[in-house]
């Protein structure tokens, strides 16, 4: 993140679908928790988070390996925009800058955006790295072995 052509606390003048592009992606804290894969109970639908990681996450900097042609090797990555936030909300992460500006709520003190550095967001301890398996490694018939509370 750069930081380059961001404005001021963008985030706390704008509205979602008035962001530029790079601000929009400037928004994502680089936590890596949105590519767990989940487990929803049909019934309830209730979500839970498995340290299983989509194939294309690296687990030391939390990144998406191929993020630009991700959709060649994952067709069914999710590209959240404004207009889906509605839809999305629900099963994100709570400390998802997202999800915590689609609520009305702050940014946290740890996030890049108020640190200058994307390191913060590992020292809080809020993001994923280290922490999770390959869906390479584990059949997905066995996902329920692998349910974590999420980082917060
Ligand atoms: S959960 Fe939100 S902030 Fe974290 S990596 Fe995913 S989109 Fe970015
Ligand atoms: S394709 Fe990339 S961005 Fe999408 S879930 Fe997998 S690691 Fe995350």
């Amino acid at each position: 993140m750069s930081g380059a052509k961001l404005g001021h606390k963008f985030w706390e003048r704008k509205a979602l679908d008035q962001m530029t592009a790079p601000e929009w992606e400037a928004l994502c804290d680089g936590c890596g928790k949105c590519c767990l894969n989940k487990l929803e109970d049909e019934d309830t639908g209730d979500v839970a988070l498995t340290r299983v990681a989509c194939r294309l996450l690296d687990d030391a900097t939390c990144r998406c390996a191929h993020y630009e042609n991700r959709h060649q090797f994952v067709p069914d990555c999710i590209v959240l925009k404004p207009s889906n936030l509605d839809t999305h909300a629900y099963w994100m992460p709570q400390t998802c800058a997202y999800r915590l500006l689609w609520e009305g709520k702050p940014l946290p003190d740890w996030h890049p955006l108020l640190t200058g550095t994307a390191q913060s967001v590992h020292d809080a301890g809020v993001s994923v790295q280290n922490r999770t398996l390959s869906e390479f490694d584990i059949p997905e018939e066995d996902w329920e072995d692998y349910i974590i509370e999420e980082p917060t």
